[in-house]
Parts: C-alpha cells; structure tokens; sequence
C-alpha cells in the first residue's frame, strides 16, 4: 500500500475466494465497478460464469481461478497465476465450509480437519504466498470472513467454531506482523445470511430473521475504498455494527484496540 493508499485509495485489484455463491458472490457484485478487476476464485472456475459476468456487466475486469482451497498444490497454482499479474491490492477470505453438528467426541477426524484446510489453512497458504508480495509494493488489506463463531462457546460444530477462532488469531497475527508495512486487516462476522452453508445448518432451522446481504457487502466495500483502515484487527460485525459507527472508529483511529481476541 502506497502513501496514497494509506490515505484511503481504494483497493483495485482485488482476490475474492468463495465467489461463486452466497457471500462471495454478493460481496464480489458489490465490489464490481469499471476501476476494478476482480480474480475470483472457487473449486471450479465453470461455478464463477454467472457472478463474472454480473461483474463484467457492473465494469469490472474479471478473472476466473478453479482452485480446490483444500489441496497445498492447487493453492500453489492459483498463487502463481495471479502473482503473474502482479500483487492484488486486497484479499476477501470468503470460501468455507460448515461443521459437522455434533458433539466434538463424535466428529469425525478427518471431516474435523478437512474443515481446517479450508477455513484456515486456505488463508493462511493465499497470504503466505501473497502477502510479501503485497509488502513489497506497500501494503494492501485482508478480508476474513469472520464469524461469531471465532468469539462464542457453542456444543456442536467444533471443527467450524475451531477454525473461525483460529481465522481471528491468524488475521491479528498479520496485522501486528504487517501494520507498520501498510497491511491493514478486518475480521468482518455476516450476521446470519441466508446461503446454501446457512440452508443446510440444523442450527438455522425455522429462522425467519436473516441479515441483509447489503450490510456485509457495505462493510466490504468501505473497507475496500479505505474506510475502515483505522480498524485493522479489529472484529466487526455486519447488522449489529452502523456503517456510519464503523467509519467514525476508524477515523478516530480506536477501532483496532477494540473486540481482539
Ligand atoms: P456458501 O454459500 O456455502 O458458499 C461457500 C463458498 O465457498 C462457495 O463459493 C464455494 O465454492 C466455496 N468453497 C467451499 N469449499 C471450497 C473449496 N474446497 N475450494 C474452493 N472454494 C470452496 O457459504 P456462505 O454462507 O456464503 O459463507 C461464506 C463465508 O462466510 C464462509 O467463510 C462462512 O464461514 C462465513 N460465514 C457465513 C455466515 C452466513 O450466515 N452465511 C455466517 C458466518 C460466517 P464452490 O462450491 O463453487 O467451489
């Protein structure tokens, strides 16, 4: 991130994973615009045609990557397809899986794990391989699709509430490493939206109250266009937090001492 970009550039190049549907896809929409080329990415790039082609239609210059976030190799691979293009401005960690809605001594083991491979270790390998990149030219911001899971007890679903803590204590660990070097991170929880993962959940059945997907996207996208640097390790969450609120913090600059884990 360059001195101008400190200031609140916006973010042009930006890598969105889990855009194929549900968040990812909303978030992507809502990025799109003519200033901006967005690389989407989701186990196949054939999932991506419909959600590219709303964000070609919005302006935007779209790139498509099949990657499965659960193998090192594939990682690798899309990691080197984008770094030919050079760095992206800002990562948006959105793929993830559910848990398994059980109690933890009755998941099962590797199930448990390949959560973590996808929730976790996905972007963790994406920054590992992007972010000295991103360092070198200044800076840039990470988006993690957060949960209230990363700051909450619950019963089941030990293998998702696992990964989104261990999500948090990744993206704290990148900003205090990063800060000083232009990273800027937020760990942004959606609130409750209703997408194939929330559908499929015993936890959500009967649910009639859902967050709107416009306030997750209005978080990502001042956060995208700068406005919530002040923020960076801080935990927000889409539906509770103002965007209004959000953006005073950051401004005042005492948002990221707020809600760390
Ligand atoms: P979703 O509708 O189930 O979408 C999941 C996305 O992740 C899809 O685009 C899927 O792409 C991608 N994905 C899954 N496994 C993948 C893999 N192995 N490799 C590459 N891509 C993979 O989920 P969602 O509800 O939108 O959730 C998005 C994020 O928000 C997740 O991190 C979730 O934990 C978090 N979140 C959601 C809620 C909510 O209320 N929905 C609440 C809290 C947190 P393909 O299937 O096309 O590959």
């Amino acid at each position: 991130m360059n001195t101008d970009q400190q200031a609140g550039i916006p973010a042009n190049r930006i890598l969105i994973t889990g855009a194929s549907r549900g968040i990812g896809a909303y978030i992507a929409e809502g990025l799109a615009n003519s200033s901006r080329t967005l690389i989407l990415v989701a186990r196949k790039a054939s999932h991506l045609d419909p959600v590219a082609s709303a964000c070609e239609t919005a302006g935007a210059d779209v790139c498509i990557l099949g990657c499965d976030l659960s193998k090192r190799e594939s990682i690798a691979q899309m990691v080197k397809v984008v770094l030919s293009d050079g760095a992206p401005d800002m990562i948006v960690n959105c793929a993830g899986v559910s848990g398994q809605e059980v109690a933890p001594w009755e998941s099962d083991p590797d199930q448990w794990w390949q959560t973590q491979l996808v929730n976790l270790r996905a972007p963790y390998l994406i920054q590992r391989g992007l972010v000295p990149t991103m360092l070198e030219r200044g800076g840039g911001r990470i988006l993690d699709l957060s949960s209230g899971a990363a700051v909450t007890d619950f019963e089941t679903s030990s293998d998702y509430w696992t990964s989104k803590t261990a999500l948090f204590r990744l993206g704290s660990s990148m900003h205090v490493a990063g800060f000083e070097r232009g990273l800027r991170v937020l760990e942004m929880a959606p609130g409750v939206v209703q997408t194939d993962m929330t559908r499929h959940m015993k936890m959500h059945e009967g649910r009639t109250q859902w967050t709107d997907p416009e306030d997750v996207v209005a978080i990502a996208s001042a956060f995208a266009d700068g406005k919530l640097d002040g923020l960076s390790g801080a935990f927000v969450r889409a539906g509770v937090d103002s965007l209004g609120s959000l953006i005073e913090k950051s401004i005042a600059g005492i948002g990221g001492d707020e809600r760390r884990l």
